[in-house]
């Protein structure tokens, strides 16, 4: 079979889902491989590159949706992208399945099998496909990078001929993967860091970083936000009215936030109010990396960078990973070949859909004419 990579027509999207080193995986595993003409420039790939690597380059992306029997991108496909689909093709990519009925029905009805990224069970066994992971990873680490870009002063501390320099302070909300990667960054240049989540339990990973965890003059201390598998529930008034007292506290302090706060399937908890942001100091950076569902901060814009009258600069973009388009791509084209592994158990080159792989079934959206979304709970853990 072959397995072919377009170019992503999402504007200002860099990175590519097969790298030339993707490749010569997924022709050990017996596949045929293309891409599409300048598939992987913007990420850095070379069409050269590819064809050093024994992957086909084909000049049109009408072309090459038609030459392949599994196609893997990176950003949910457009309805122009869909529709080049045909019966038995197989789609792998990010889908956004939970707000695209659209694209699941279009998809049912050219008969095509999408596996969406997105969807991969986070589960032990499926880490290596686990590109949400990948992604949260970059972004976190990117977003101290971008806040460190627009700050006017060091991260760490230092004594000088010229006089001593304070560290910043940084404060991070949210200690998912894309808040530890940042925790892991911003302590690693120097920075003081603190870390805030609703979850008792990353404490212990924050402070294993080097960062301190804030804790809130809170009766139930912190035990208000666990929900299953990891993730965090909605906070109750007292609690978040808990969180943002302690916030307040902290907002003249310190110099960077980075906000990672997310609720699956719901907007943006607000947790970085207007007052706060009047009250840190001019210079103060805040990156929201929650931007693209609305923001943690109150006046963050989406894909804009707004600096308030009182000097601080708010950073709202929503292409992080894309913004390190080497990095990500080189990433997330390892997850896809992974997920091409488990598809190919023979390594003949031919894909097994195995509806019963917990892993497989758990990423399937639509498949042999039918939508299969959402799955069930995945068996083991
Ligand atoms: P996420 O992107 O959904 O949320 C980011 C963080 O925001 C979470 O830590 C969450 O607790 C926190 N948060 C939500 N509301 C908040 C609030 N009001 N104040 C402060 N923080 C708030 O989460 P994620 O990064 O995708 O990961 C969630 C969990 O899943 C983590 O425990 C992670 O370790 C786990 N995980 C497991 C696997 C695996 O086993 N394969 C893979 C990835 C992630």
């Amino acid at each position: 079979m072959k397995i072919g990579t377009p170019k992503e027509i999402f504007a200002g999207e860099s990175r590519v889902a097969m790298t030339p080193a993707s490749a010569l995986q997924l022709i050990k595993l017996g596949y045929e491989c293309a891409i599409e003409k300048g598939a992987g420039a913007a990420a850095g790939f070379s069409d050269d590159a590819y064809k050093e690597a024994g992957v086909e380059v084909i000049g049109t992306a009408a072309a090459l949706w038609k030459a392949c029997d599994i196609v893997a991108k990176v950003r949910q496909p457009e309805e122009v992208e869909l529709k080049r689909l045909t019966k038995g093709k197989t789609l792998i990519s990010f889908f956004n399945p939970a707000a695209n009925e659209a694209g699941m029905e279009l998809a049912k009805s050219k008969g095509a099998n999408v596996i969406a990224m997105e969807m991969v069970p986070r589960i032990s066994r499926a880490q290596k496909m686990d590109a949400l992971s990948s992604m949260a990873n970059i972004a976190g680490y990117r977003a101290v990078i971008e806040a460190g870009n627009n700050f006017g002063r060091f991260f760490t501390g230092q004594i000088t001929a010229a006089g001593k320099v304070p560290p910043a302070k940084v404060l991070v909300v949210g200690a998912g993967v894309a808040g530890l990667a940042a925790i892991g960054t911003s302590t690693s240049l120097g920075a003081i860091t603190y870390a805030f989540d609703v979850r008792p339990e990353v404490a212990e990973q924050v402070e294993s970083m080097g960062a301190e965890f804030v804790y809130l003059d809170f009766e139930e201390e912190q035990q208000d936000g666990a929900a299953t598998g990891g993730y965090a529930s909605v906070s109750s008034p007292e609690f978040r009215e808990a969180q943002l007292a302690k916030f307040r506290e902290l907002a003249p302090e310190v110099d960077i936030v980075i906000t990672t706060a997310l609720i699956p399937n719901r907007e943006a908890p607000e947790l970085w109010t207007e007052d706060m942001v009047a009250a840190m100091k001019p210079g103060s950076v805040i990156v929201d990396l929650a931007a693209e569902k609305g923001g943690n901060c109150k006046l963050t814009v989406a894909d804009e960078k707004i600096v308030t009258d009182n000097g601080v600069t708010i950073i709202g973009y929503t292409d992080f990973p894309s913004r390190m388009a080497a990095q990500s791509s080189t990433l997330y084209a390892t997850n896809i070949r992974h997920m091409m592994a488990d598809l190919t158990p023979e390594k003949d080159g031919q894909v097994i859909h195995d509806m019963e792989d917990d892993v497989i079934r758990g990423a399937t959206v639509t498949f042999e004419g039918e939508i299969t979304f959402p799955p069930p709970p995945p068996k083991v853990a």
